[in-house]
């Protein structure tokens, strides 16, 4: 048996290494904490869940969803768009529903790229942008996110010869994992860039309403022309703690979001029509819940700022995102410096260099952990600091 050469371009599990020594610690009987995974640690609104609950029990239900997901569930998304952003989208034509953001994103791949063409990818990134270019036989480009650039890519940089053989250029604000924003002169230049070379802006924005202190994240498509060249990402995963149930949505470009929406009527049959409910349970219902979750975010990012600061990490608070993107000390890679805190405080960090080469002197700390195991951590945190000193 042999597999196919794609297979073997995907990258190696880029955590392995601090995988199997959490594991080995807890075997050894230290209780580790983990300030790792990137998934809110709050349950579902009960709201949502009866909302599901009573959706489960209509038999309409039961049977194969549609591909494009239904039309009232469009709509509840088009009005998210427009009471948030005030973007005006045709529910039919620039909305699509998605089994997680995650799913279209691996997808849209498949829309763009043919072997050899090449995806513009922000390094560090989420990995999915990367992966799914590769599986088609593309080659990501990396962009690097610099803090002298305030972690957003120069697009100036890129070569004129990369940028010709470019089909998309992938985006992510608030950004995971560096937990910087963009504003809207940043998303106008993208899309400058994107006619200039006549390819698609690929917005990833799950964390657009994860944001602290009375900021307000903005929408790709708030910029001018967007539509033309644009399409925007976005997931219910994170805004209400629902990574469990699986729905996201793609937004923008009519011709783009059809491309997806006929890749996608080959390979999977729709999103379970009761998950529908739910997300249109929480994009028209009360939205109470983001600011308490928002509230709750704020606090722990405080807490560990202050708690890191005091080992002698850099930092800039984040004002949107899950994540704080930390500079470890100077002569210490982020793995070094991740190892150390596992061994001598039994806490996990994530490397930085996981998410990409420009990642590389940094860790990133996720705040989707309990209240109480997080003062757990801050406390070792501020012992150790207290012996390296
Ligand atoms: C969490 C996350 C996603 C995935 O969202 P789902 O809707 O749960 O698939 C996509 N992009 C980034 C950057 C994320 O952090």
């Amino acid at each position: 048996m042999e597999l196919s050469q794609r297979i073997e371009t995907l990258p190696p599990y880029l955590f392995a290494e601090i995988s199997k020594k959490m594991a080995e610690k807890r075997a050894q009987g230290v209780d580790v904490i983990s300030f790792g995974i990137g998934d809110p640690d709050l349950p579902t609104p009960d709201r949502l869940l009866d909302a599901l609950a009573e959706a489960s029990r209509d038999p309409a239900n039961h049977r194969y969803p549609e591909t494009q997901g239904l039309p009232e569930l469009r709509q509840s998304i088009a009005r998210f768009y427009d009471r948030r952003f005030g973007v005006q989208l045709d529910p039919d034509r620039e909305v699509l529903p998605l089994i997680g953001a995650k799913e279209g994103i691996a997808h849209i791949a498949i829309c763009f790229i043919d072997p050899g063409d090449v995806a513009l990818v922000p390094d560090p990134g989420y990995p999915v942008y990367a992966v799914g270019t590769l599986l088609q036989g593309g080659e990501p480009y990396y962009l690097p996110l610099t803090e002298e650039n305030d972690f957003l890519p120069d697009l100036d940089a890129v070569p004129e010869q990369v940028a010709r053989r470019a089909k998309v250029l992938w985006l992510n604000y608030p950004n995971n994992p560096t937990g910087a924003v963009a504003d809207l002169a940043f998303f106008e230049r993208a899309v400058a860039f994107a006619k200039k070379h006549d390819i698609a802006v690929l917005h990833d924005a799950p964390y657009s309403e994860i944001a602290f202190d009375g900021f307000r994240p903005v929408s790709l498509l708030q910029a001018t022309g967007a539509r033309d060249v644009g399409v925007e990402f976005h997931s219910l995963s994170k805004s209400y703690n629902m990574t469990g149930w699986r729905i996201g949505m793609v937004v923008g470009n009519a011709k783009i979001v059809d491309a997806l929406m006929r890749v996608k009527s080959n390979l999977d049959s729709g999103i379970p029509q009761a998950i529908q409910h739910m997300a249109i349970a929480a994009l028209d219902g009360p939205q109470d819940c983001i600011a308490e979750h928002n509230a709750i975010y704020a606090r722990r990012r405080d807490r560990l700022a202050e708690a890191l600061t005091g080992l002698g990490l850099r930092l800039r608070p984040p004002r949107a995102s899950l994540y704080i993107w930390a500079r470890v000390p100077e002569g210490m890679t982020s793995v070094q410096f991740a190892t150390r805190l596992l061994d001598e405080a039994g806490v996990v960090v994530t490397p930085g260099s996981g998410y990409g080469p420009s990642g590389e002197g940094y860790v990133r700390l996720s705040l989707t952990i309990p209240d109480d195991r997080l003062e757990e951590g801050v406390r070792r945190m501020e012992k150790l600091a207290a012996s390296w000193r």
